[in-house]
């Protein structure tokens, strides 16, 4: 009997590479092959890179070195990279030269190639580097392998157009494109007959979704919110620059759309923000935050912030602190500014020093971490509906899920499934998470 060819996917990098990567599983499941956790052992090793967060791609070269060893001990073991980096000439460049073992390069708009590149990579024995510029198109129809059971990422739209001049998403993944409305409600139906209970609408900037037939997000919410079977619905990211009354209206209209939005704000300074091309100021993002609390007034509101960005000088920082003070932000995603090549600020003078980046950087995580805690002590006494996620490995009576609000709770029950919907009493809190017993 012939021996089954396995696949390992290493994914970098956000929501959107996890989301592609389950497509790319998907079409190795159809093409017969199957997951292997071990990548060293598998006859298919795909890694999914990205070009966002300056320590995915030092690690994925790292990942990719040690690679060398196992092609030079298997040379029919097939290596295959992709994602956002690979939209990028230079990386490409730099492949072709270091890395000459490399079988399949392709990007983010031609993941549909996949079949055929393997297909020509194991009868003709020659590698393919096939990226394609990014495109107009959506491909739609893909098959897909998902991550979980009973939750899910749902592109409803591709790309970006606002060009904030340290980013390199919009070169890397194109115009923002939207899928029709109805391939989206197709999409969360059949998710919810699968037993799926929460979809995460993914897009870069859902704002500014639009559909064929004119609607638009806060519309898509409303149609999708009375899929039955849907129990959750959650979206990201929001642009704050395109964040409309009627979306914010959403929250308290729509009763499956979680009390819980990521608002990147990336500086508090107003300097910053307009040589970051972000479109509002400090006080146009304090004003939607006071709309969201009166819309919803236990929204869990999270960000991301750069910290030392060009120019950036003592009293921005000190603004971004105080902003951060002034929300409150439930958590938040915090970056060092990195040069992306190609983007427009890689040619901005004036880089902040690493260790001043550090300081602040350090000094910011210190203060959100604190308000992070103070929300989550907030919680104790109350009693949280909670989405199961799983069961600890150590200490079978407790589970972990989430809030609406997107906290973590890990919680002591008698026997609960993933999936499952729990009363749960918080009893304590840290930094990060919350503790519970289920209340039964
Ligand atoms: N589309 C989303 C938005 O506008 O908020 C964010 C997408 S981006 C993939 C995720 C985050 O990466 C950004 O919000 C930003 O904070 C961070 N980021 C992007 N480029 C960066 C850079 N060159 N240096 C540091 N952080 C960066
Ligand atoms: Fe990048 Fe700005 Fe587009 Fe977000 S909105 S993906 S930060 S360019």
């Amino acid at each position: 009997m012939a021996k089954i060819k396995t696949y390992k996917i290493i994914t970098f990098g956000c929501q959107m590479n996890e989301r592609d990567s389950e497509t790319i599983a998907g079409l190795l499941s159809e093409m017969g092959f199957r997951e292997n956790p071990d990548r060293d052992s598998a006859d298919i090793l795909i890694i999914n890179t990205c070009s966002v967060r300056e320590n995915a791609d030092s690690r994925f070269f790292g990942t990719l070195g040690q690679m060398k060893r196992v092609k030079n001990s298997r040379p029919d073991f097939i290596v295959g990279l992709c994602g956002c980096m690979m939209q990028q000439q230079h990386v490409v460049d730099a492949i072709k030269e270091k890395y000459p073992w490399v079988d399949i390069v392709f990007g983010t708009h031609n993941l549909h190639e996949l079949p055929e590149l393997i297909t020509s990579v194991i009868s003709e024995k020659r590698k393919r580097i096939e990226v394609i510029p990014c495109g107009e198109g959506i491909v739609e129809g893909l098959p897909s392998k998902r991550l979980h059971q009973f939750k899910a990422f749902v592109n409803i739209m591709y790309g970006c157009d606002n060009f904030c001049t340290y980013c390199i998403v919009p070169f890397t993944r194109g115009r923002e494109r939207s899928r029709y409305p109805e391939r989206i409600l197709s999409e969360v139906r059949a998710l919810a007959a699968d037993g799926v209970k929460e979809i995460t609408l993914l897009g870069q900037n859902v704002n500014s979704y639009k559909g064929a037939d004119g609607a638009g997000f806060p519309e898509l919410i409303r149609r999708l919110n009375g899929i039955e079977g849907i129990e959750r619905i959650r979206f990201m990211t929001s642009h704050p620059k395109d964040l409309s009354d009627e979306l914010i209206g959403a929250f308290s209209e729509c009763g499956k759309l979680c009390r819980h939005i990521h608002l990147p704000v990336q500086s508090g300074s107003d300097s910053v923000l307009m040589r970051m091309n972000r479109n509002y100021t400090k006080a146009d993002y304090m004003k939607l935050v006071g709309k969201l609390r009166e819309s919803s007034p236990l929204i869990s509101i999270t960000t991301d912030i750069i910290v030392g960005f060009p120019g950036e000088t003592d009293e921005d920082f000190e603004e971004t602190l105080s902003l951060a003070r002034e929300v409150e932000f439930d958590s938040a995603f915090t970056f060092l500014y990195s040069i992306r090549k190609g983007t427009p600020a890689e040619r901005f003078g004036d880089q902040v020093p690493e260790g001043v980046k550090h300081e602040r950087f350090n000094r910011l995580v210190g203060v959100l971490n604190g308000i992070s805690l103070k929300k989550n002590k907030a919680y104790e006494g109350r009693v949280e509906k909670i989405l199961v996620e799983g069961q600890s490995k150590t200490d079978k009576k407790t589970y972990s899920g989430r809030t609406d609000t997107f906290k973590l709770v890990n919680f002591k029950s008698t026997e609960v499934h993933s999936g499952e919907s729990v009363d749960v009493r918080i009893t304590g809190s840290g930094t990060f998470s919350l503790v519970g017993e289920a209340d039964q």
